[in-house]
């Protein structure tokens, strides 16, 4: 990112909550390099020339195509954009492959494979493999001669996934460890060769190991047959004494969880890239049925009730974009200071993402949401043919919902995402405490009125995210110090607190896009955008003071809930616009435009 020249505000990881940024500190989609649009055009001509024509024939698991597939894609450079040149790769950087990821997920359950594959399929080799491992495999899975997969699910253990049964135990001659067990839900699980799979060595120690499909004992079961993303494979894999060379252990042994965790940081991230993509898709999809769309002798996208959709469509991922993209942008520059500090390549991207893991897990929850929205009010403005297989959205409807699922669930993730912010805490990674006293401090002093802004463009904007982060930290704070270890076993005052840190995450990252776009563009230029701006600030408030209500009433009572709910109504006080006129002025720039378009 080349902001030289404006003063730089870097957050560590969770400091969003505490601290102001400034626009420039942020990384926004409007700023992609000509170099990051090639790209991006490539995989969009390989998906619309050789997926989308086929996507029939893979949703019948022809497991032969989508292998062929796979390594057409791989000659159109799209399979080795993570992994470094000297391993036959592009080593594109961060933003570039979160981008590729969006645009890929027009190729519906295909992007599933190629994700996987890429992803985590590959990426646990590229950080945690030696030497040795990483010239073996990493050429082959960058060309897709080899194909991956990621084995860590098992029957009995999906969110406590530590509590994996395979076990693995050395053979008596200390060449091999024998593998027993088995794993379940494995994506590419029916066309991978090597497969990333997680095992406890004499049952207790969790280790990573590269088994290659073919060693004797190693089955795949049938195919799944799922609710959506029919296209990709998923089956089941066994393993009956399996012999693994000792030279496969992947990483530490008896560090498979650090493999396990800081995969997913980068799969949660990349998650809400995808859904991005693919909300985009919808709404388009949408925009144009509502231009074609008679009824009643006017198009259906003349009506109040499908303007409101419509808009409403495009402000949720405007907004999950500009957040998703501004946590890439972290997590790139992160990146980029630990390569500086001689940190090896994996070391630097793996910490980078750990270091935004909260925000990683909170914008896997919030996108995955986004789109599940957006194809459901895909399939509701396509009325009847919305719910038919021949028409363009039913496909998109039922791939949607595994986002919710995978990745670690919502529940899991929202839970997760307070934990690491309160653990950071804990650990001084993070001031929360005392902006969270100070919070509590300005409650004690008289409100100011107005909103401050003098007309300034801006100011009643910035203040309600200001505001908005106060009221997180006023019920955090509070709900903690009330209930401190117990706070554990509540877990729907954590979900509402966690969906506040999302809100308040959001909101100042549109604001912040939006900003910086006025500034590349001018006011005038972006109408539009202020628009959505405004109406996704206005909605956020009015969630967050509703959670933040819900969490308060949870476990405050009398007096002490009487003054919380005081203190958070002051914060989520918001006047804003009127949101009915935005969203029509919003739905008709894309009804001209007949798609999404920003
Ligand atoms: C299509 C598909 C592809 C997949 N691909 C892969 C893959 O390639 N590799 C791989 O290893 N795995 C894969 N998975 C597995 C996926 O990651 C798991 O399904 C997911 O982690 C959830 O585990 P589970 O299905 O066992 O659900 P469970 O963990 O049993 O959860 C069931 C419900 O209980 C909730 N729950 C669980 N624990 C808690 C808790 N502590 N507190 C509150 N609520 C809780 C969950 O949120 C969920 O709502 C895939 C799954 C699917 C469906």
């Amino acid at each position: 990112m080349e902001n030289t020249e404006v003063k730089q505000i870097m957050l560590k990881g969770g400091e969003f909550l505490i601290k102001e940024t400034v626009p420039s500190s942020v990384f926004i989609p409007e700023e992609y390099s000509e170099e990051q649009l090639m790209v991006a055009d490539a995989a969009k001509e390989f998906v619309e020339q050789q997926v989308l024509p086929n996507l029939d024939k893979l949703e019948q698991h022809d497991i032969e195509l989508s292998k062929k597939l796979l390594e057409m894609s791989g000659e159109y450079g799209l399979l080795g954009t993570a992994i470094p040149e000297e391993y036959g790769g592009t080593g594109q950087d961060f933003i570039t492959n979160s981008l590729l990821t969006e645009v890929n997920a027009s190729a519906y359950s295909f992007a599933l494979t190629m994700g996987a594959h890429t992803g985590i399929g590959t990426l646990p080799i590229l950080y945690f493999g030696n030497e040795e491992q990483r010239s073996k495999y990493l050429p082959k899975l960058a060309t897709g001669e080899l194909k991956a997969a990621y084995c860590l699910t098992e029957p009995d253990s999906g969110s406590d996934a530590l509590a994996a049964k395979t076990k693995a135990v050395l053979s008596d001659d200390g060449k091999h460890y024998i593998l027993n067990g088995q794993k379940m839900w494995i994506t590419n699980g029916g066309l991978a060769d090597i497969f990333v799979v997680f095992a406890k060595i004499n049952g207790t120690d969790f280790t990573g190991f590269i088994v290659e499909y073919g060693d004797e004992g190693f089955t795949r079961g049938k195919e799944e047959p799922k609710l959506g993303i029919k296209g990709s494979s998923t089956c089941q894999i066994f393993f009956e004494n399996v012999k693994v060379p000792v030279e496969n252990v992947l990483g530490e042994i008896g560090k498979g969880h650090r493999i396990a965790f800081n995969i997913l940081n980068i799969g949660r991230i990349k998650l809400a890239a995808g859904v991005i993509g693919a909300s985009k898709m919808a709404t388009s999809a949408s925009i144009q049925y509502a231009n074609e769309r008679k009824q009643f002798k006017r198009t259906i996208g003349s009506f109040g009730a499908i303007k409101h959709k419509l808009a409403e469509q495009a402000i949720r991922t405007y907004a999950v974009e500009a957040a998703t993209y501004r946590t890439c942008g972290n997590i790139q520059h992160e990146e980029e200071r630990l390569l500086g500090e001689s940190k090896s390549y994996g070391q630097s991207l793996l910490g980078a993402a750990e270091e935004f893991a909260i925000e990683c897990a909170l914008l896997k929850v919030a996108g995955s949401e986004v789109l599940d929205f957006a194809v459901d009010e895909a399939v509701q403005i396509h009325g009847g043919i919305g719910y038919s297989e021949e028409g363009p959205v039913a496909r998109a409807y039922r791939d949607s919902r595994i986002n919710r699922i995978f990745e670690g669930t919502n529940e899991i993730n929202r839970m997760l995402a307070v934990d690491m912010l309160l653990k950071r805490t804990l650990k001084g990674k993070i001031d929360l405490i005392n902006a969270a006293q100070a919070v509590q401090k300005e409650l004690m002093t008289p409100p100011s009125f107005g909103n401050g802004s003098n007309g300034e463009l801006f100011a009643e904007e910035a203040k309600a995210v200001k505001n908005m982060k106060k009221a997180t930290l006023l019920v955090a704070g509070a709900t903690t110090q009330k209930l401190m270890a117990e706070l554990q076993e509540e877990q729907e005052i954590l979900m509402y607190i966690s969906d506040m840190m999302g809100d308040a995450l959001i909101a100042e990252s549109v604001l912040l896009r939006t900003r910086k776009l006025v500034e590349m563009k001018g006011e005038a230029a972006c109408s539009a955008q202020l628009d959505m701006m405004r109406v996704y600030l206005s909605d956020a408030m009015e969630r967050l003071g509703l959670n933040g209500r819900k969490a308060l009433k949870a476990w405050a009572e009398n007096d002490e809930l009487r003054m919380l709910l005081l203190g958070l109504k002051r914060f989520t006080k918001f006047e804003g616009i009127n949101t009915k006129n935005a969203r029509r002025r919003i739905a008709d720039v894309m009804l001209e435009a007949n798609e999404y378009c920003f």
